[in-house]
């Protein structure tokens, strides 16, 4: 009966009087269906041999449960011998005759768990060796990490590993329209616990994240860039007529040009420019007017010019940005209509220019015929020359006649004559031979005389022209013939080449400038810009953050006290998008020009960063006062007070975890060339999915403009590098240190480095080569990644991408590396404990072997077992006295002596460096 007095079967036995009992019950085979790992709740009750009389020496309290492993559904018969063991049970509760008596029934309840791999399935036995027992039931089953959503991704139900520390590997597939960030990975822990998510996906464009599935945005939204985010209303003047929108098309008249981003307002060309005001100045004009009435929405606004006829604009035809444009070149006292078009980004192709330009039309003055320019002389005589000229550019007119004016050059213009004539040339006769004449030209027309040309440079010959034919004369001639268009073609050469040459080096400094160009603006994406090189805070400040109107927040409460004021918590609305948790940072009501830099410089370095480790700013309030700085809100606070206030509830993976998420920040940060420099668990902060990212980012600017007065005040002696320290040389590698301090911080759940050290003292037993010791329950791989960070020479080490892919190892293979160093306790607890071989590797940084031979006496085997590769106290501990005779130790005595004192002399310098050092620092 049980409890409730209800009849149950059960199988019983009670072979209590007689020796040797061994009785065996089997069960049918149970096939393992992928479980690794199977688990058996037996339930049973158990006779207390001492309520029953006269069976001392036979009657047993416990029963051994075994398992057979086999692909036969149906075997007859199992050797007993082949079942291998899992247990022995024995009961907690066992029933007397009394009990009996009361109807009380004492069911035990135990559960075992075995590992099943190998075949298909399996058989459980029970054997009894002579208790009096009754099962009552037997349960079998095996533990999986059920089907679950994590960061976009589905993990399917997944049976747990084989062995109780195993980790199994499961890839995430993208839910429905989302596609994958980075390969999303989760790992299904023993007990059916998914830990460490990696990676994950972002919905599709035209979808949003809503309780982990990518929901198509609503008509009237639309979701266009790849970036975490929420549908957003379409922006005025646009729509979606069909849900999942990855853009808002324009409304009827309105459009959008091919570099406005899908988030504008889509616009329109804008109206006519108004009041058109022309005024002529002979034969050029100004023409002015003022801004349409409708830009349209834009800002680009720009104004084309246009007119008949071969006219000069200036300072150009089209694309003026002025409300003014100037025109010459026109013709004297002629009619002239011009028009100004203005147009902006999305006038191309629209609306033909209609409602979109004004006109005036005016006549130019009388102006006089523009000056002669090209003059050119035929035959020179001793006494004469012929001139010629082309008509001036602009005669403005009907030129009535031309005036040459000429005089020798060295009386100057005092006395000179002048010859008229209707048509372009003159023969001009009754010069002096061999003498230097200056000849200038102008037009005449109905309006007056133009200007006189500049003065043409002509002397008259000596002598009738050499003959041709006289020898001397002829090779002079020749020679100097072709001396001359050698000369000719030399300069020439000469001419075209530097033209060339020129033409390419425009050509190159504009290459240059463009390459110098697309250099900066490739550096801005992937490098950090230092916000102090800018010259107005300000304009820093708007180049990496958004300006967020005041009034799209919500502040609810003081969360934290920052260095320029107070952090709250509240909401931020911004148009279009989703209401979002943020904090803010104001900056106190009195303050200064630097502390208002100072502050605002945290914004634009953060607002330079885009990562899932590092925190995210959303914007910033500088046009009103309070002046604040919006970031996303972490629920959980920074990692140092959150992990006292967690002591000892996290995993070893769940830690790890946390530190591959900062370390991936770091690996970020320093690829972007940016060293943080204050880099401590409580400048982490940490979310509700316990994502930890980078934040602060205050403190560099700090050390850089007061170097001399930061210099001790302000470094966090206890997160910093000795070379930061002594010479403040901050480097990636400098972040690496404080990395490793931050390691330790987490392993041992927010304690203060150095405990109550103070600066002085840390600073000097780091000099002196101590480092931390590994925190409590902190595996070995760990503390000596965080000693590999704590190197003296800082090139030695590890980069943050060695970090990182350390972690990720470790993650992977947790049964092999995380085994825990029990920290300080292998120096409290009882000889045979320290001696667990698991304990074993921390000594290798704590004593040499050497110095262990040397204290028990030993010390002339040091070579000896150097070559056989015993170079670590604790590979001593491992020899034994067969070891000891192949590696040629064979005095027995010696053997004995080595293998007692090894543990003994250990056991005792630990407890000697406990006592010296209360801080328990480990020398390296
Ligand atoms: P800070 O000036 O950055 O050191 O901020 C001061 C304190 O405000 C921190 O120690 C945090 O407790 C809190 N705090 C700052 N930023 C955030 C945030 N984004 N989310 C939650 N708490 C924050």
């Amino acid at each position: 009966m049980d409890e409730k007095n209800v009849p149950i079967r059960t199988y019983q036995v009670c072979n209590v009087m007689e020796p040797s009992q061994s009785n065996w019950l089997r069960t049918d085979w149970i096939p393992r269906s992928g479980a690794q790992r199977i688990y058996v709740e037996i339930k049973f009750t158990l006779r207390d041999c001492n309520s029953l009389p006269g069976v001392t020496g036979t009657c047993k309290e416990t029963f051994n449960l075994y398992y057979y492993e086999s692909n036969n559904d149906r075997e007859h018969y199992i050797r007993e011998s082949n079942f291998l063991k899992i247990d022995t049970v024995a009961a907690d509760e066992s029933f007397t005759q009394v009990d009996i008596g009361d109807r009380i029934m004492k069911l035990n309840t135990e559960v075992r768990d075995v590992k099943v791999t190998t075949r298909k399935g399996f058989y459980l036995a029970f054997q009894d060796v002579g208790a009096c027992i009754a099962l009552v039931s037997v349960r079998v089953f095996y533990k999986t990490c059920p089907l679950t959503v994590r960061n976009l991704a589905t993990f399917p139900d997944t049976n747990t590993g084989a062995d109780t520390s195993s980790l199994v590997e499961v890839r995430g597939s993208c839910v429905n329209q989302s596609e994958e960030r980075e390969e999303p990975k989760m790992y299904c822990g023993a007990d059916g616990e998914w830990l460490v998510p990696i990676g994950g996906c972002v919905c599709n464009l035209g979808y949003e994240e809503k309780s982990g599935a990518c929901q198509a945005c609503k008509v009237g939204f639309n979701r266009a860039v790849s970036t975490d985010g929420a549908c957003s209303k379409c922006p005025p003047h646009s729509h979606s007529e069909k849900e999942g929108a990855t853009v808002c098309d324009c409304n009827q008249g309105y459009y959008r040009s091919e570099s406005d981003p899908a988030s504008m307002p889509c616009t329109q060309p804008p109206s006519a420019p108004q009041q058109l005001i022309s005024e002529v100045n002979e034969t050029s004009v100004v023409l002015e007017w003022s801004a349409p009435l409708k830009l349209g929405g834009r800002s680009d606004i720009s104004y084309k010019a246009g007119s008949l006829g071969d006219v000069l604009f200036s300072p150009q035809q089209s694309g003026l940005r002025a409300t003014r444009v100037c025109v010459s070149e026109l013709q004297a006292h002629t009619r002239y209509t011009f028009t100004i078009l203005a147009r902006n980004g999305v006038s191309q192709g629209h609306s033909a220019g209609a409602g979109q330009s004004v006109s005036v039309t005016l006549t130019t003055n009388q102006a006089a015929p523009s000056p002669v320019t090209s003059i050119q002389a035929g035959d020179v005589t001793r006494h004469g020359v012929s001139l010629a000229w082309q008509q001036p550019d602009r005669p403005n007119g009907v030129i009535l006649e031309y005036e040459v004016k000429y005089y020798e050059k060295d009386q100057k213009e005092s006395s000179y004559r002048i010859m008229k004539t209707a048509s372009r040339s003159a023969d001009i006769t009754g010069l002096s031979p061999l003498t230097v004449y200056l000849f200038q030209v102008r037009a005449r027309t109905a309006a007056g005389y133009g200007e006189f040309s500049g003065p043409l440079e002509f002397s008259t010959n000596s002598d009738p022209l050499p003959l041709i034919g006289d020898a001397a004369n002829s090779t002079l001639l020749l020679l100097s013939i072709s001396g001359g268009v050698i000369l000719l073609l030399i300069s020439a050469a000469v001419f075209i080449i530097s033209r060339r040459y020129k033409h390419a080096q425009t050509h190159m400094a504009s290459e240059t400038q463009a390459t110098a160009k697309t250099h900066t603006h490739t550096d801005h994406l992937g490098i950090y810009v230092d916000p102090f090189t800018y010259e107005d805070p300000d304009q820093a400040v708007h180049e990496f953050a958004k300006e967020i109107d005041a009034s799209n927040i919500h502040i609810e409460k003081v969360i934290g006290i920052g260095e320029f004021g107070e952090v709250c918590s509240g909401r931020l609305r911004l148009q279009g998008k989703r209401e979002i948790y943020v904090a803010i940072k104001s900056l106190k009501a009195a303050y200064s020009d630097k502390q208002r830099r100072d502050f605002l410089s945290e914004a634009s370095i953060m607002g330079q960063f885009d990562h899932p480790n590092i925190i995210r700013l959303e914007g910033v309030v500088t046009r009103c006062k309070p002046v604040m700085i919006i970031t996303e809100y972490m629920e959980n606070g920074s990692l140092d007070t959150f992990l006292r206030k967690h002591d000892g509830q996290f995993t070893v993976i769940q830690l790890v975890g946390m530190l591959r998420g900062i370390a991936s920040g770091m690996k970020y940060l320093s690829d972007m060339s940016y060293v943080h420099r204050d880099l401590a668990a409580r400048n982490i902060l940490v979310n509700s999915n316990l994502v930890c990212k980078v934040s602060d980012f205050g403190l560099s600017r700090v050390l850089q403009e007061d170097p001399e007065n930061a210099y001790t005040t302000r470094i966090p002696i206890r997160w910093t590098s000795p070379e930061a320290i002594a010479y403040r040389k901050f480097t990636p590698s400098s972040d690496t240190w404080s990395y490793g301090v931050v390691m330790w911080e987490v392993m041992s759940y927010g304690e203060r480095p150095y405990w109550d050290m103070s600066n002085q003292d840390v600073i000097k037993a780091i000099d002196e080569g101590y480092r931390l010791p590994p925190p409590m329950d902190c595996p070995v791989c760990l503390h000596q990644l965080m000693l590999d960070c704590w190197q003296t020479e800082r090139t030695h080490r590890p980069s943050f991408t060695q970090i990182l892919n350390m972690l990720d190892k470790l993650i992977r293979n947790p049964t092999t590396t995380l085994r825990r160093t029990g920290g300080d306790r292998y120096i409290a607890s009882s000889f045979n404990g320290l001696l667990e071989p698991v304990a074993g590797p921390e000594f290798v940084s704590v004593w040499s072997a050497e110095d262990c031979l040397q204290a028990i006496g030993m010390g002339m085997y040091r070579d000896t077992l150097t070559t056989a590769g015993y170079t670590s106290p604790d590979s001593l501990l491992t020899l034994t006295h067969q070891d000891m005779t192949s590696i040629g130790i064979i005095t027995p005595s010696h053997q004995d002596q080595i293998l007692a004192s090894v543990q003994q002399v250990l056991l005792s310098h630990m407890q000697q460096i406990q006592e010296q050092m209360p801080d328990s620092m480990v020398p390296v």
